[in-house]
């Protein structure tokens, strides 16, 4: 490993799918970061092609770097649909290099696509967790909540319109088949009157009532302690 191991510019540390990489200071763009790297898979070693893991770094027809190695830190970089960084392939020296495409600033997770080969087999199955899916995801699911409440508000402001609708309709029937009475009552008047007659002569009543009503309990019990006493 060359100049980097001295003075890390990343770290590892917890990301959305595991582990990932971080950077611990501004990485500017076009720098190289960290070389992926590992035992070399010749595809003409029947040996070499059995091998098979998710760390496989294929640089050309023939040759593909085994990056399962733990010492392999570049293997901890995640995949992303919009990444900051590249795996720059010399295929003449069958080296990976990973590099800045953006500016990457402190606590930034590094990204590099892994390529449709890898993102059809891997990713797409269990679909990419990378912040551009993430959020193309959350917008989807918002439009879907939008459009879902969109319908809603249509569907009870077409019920209350029905509903509405319905009650004008029982009115101006009831209306028409209550007109004489309708308007007797709405006579101001007549009204007047009515409430003067029930306010004079509600308070005797009343008290009429309740007095006769203590007697008519009484006298049955009475008539049964009569009878029992005879
Ligand atoms: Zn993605």
């Amino acid at each position: 490993m060359p100049e980097i191991s001295s003075s890390k510019p990343y770290r590892i540390g917890r990301s959305r799918t595991g582990l990932g990489l971080f950077a611990t200071r501004k990485i500017k763009k076009g720098t190289k970061i960290i070389r992926y790297f590992g035992p070399l898979l010749d595809s003409k070693n029947k040996k070499h092609d059995d091998i098979d893991n998710k760390y496989l770094f294929e640089i050309n027809n023939r040759w593909t770097i085994d990056g399962s190695t733990r010492k392999n830190i570049a293997r901890y970089i995640n995949h992303a649909c919009r990444p900051n960084a590249e795996s720059d392939v010399s295929s003449r020296k069958r080296k990976v290099i990973i590099r800045a495409i953006k500016t990457i600033q402190p606590g930034e997770e590094i990204n590099y696509d892994y390529g449709t080969d890898y993102f059809k087999i891997f990713l797409k199955p269990i679909g990419c967790k990378c912040d551009h899916c993430e959020k193309k995801r959350a917008k989807k699911r918002a439009e879907a909540r939008a459009e879902k409440l969109r319908l809603k508000l249509k569907a009870e402001k077409r019920a209350a319109k029905k509903a509405d609708k319905a009650a004008r309709k029982a009115t101006k029937a009831a209306g028409k088949a209550v007109t004489p009475k309708a308007a007797k009552k709405r006579n101001p008047l007549g009204a007047a009157k009515a409430n003067a007659h029930a306010r004079g002569t509600g308070k005797p009543t009343k008290t009429k009532a309740s007095r006769t009503k203590p007697l008519s309990r009484v006298q049955p019990k009475a008539a049964s302690r009569a009878r029992r006493a005879s």
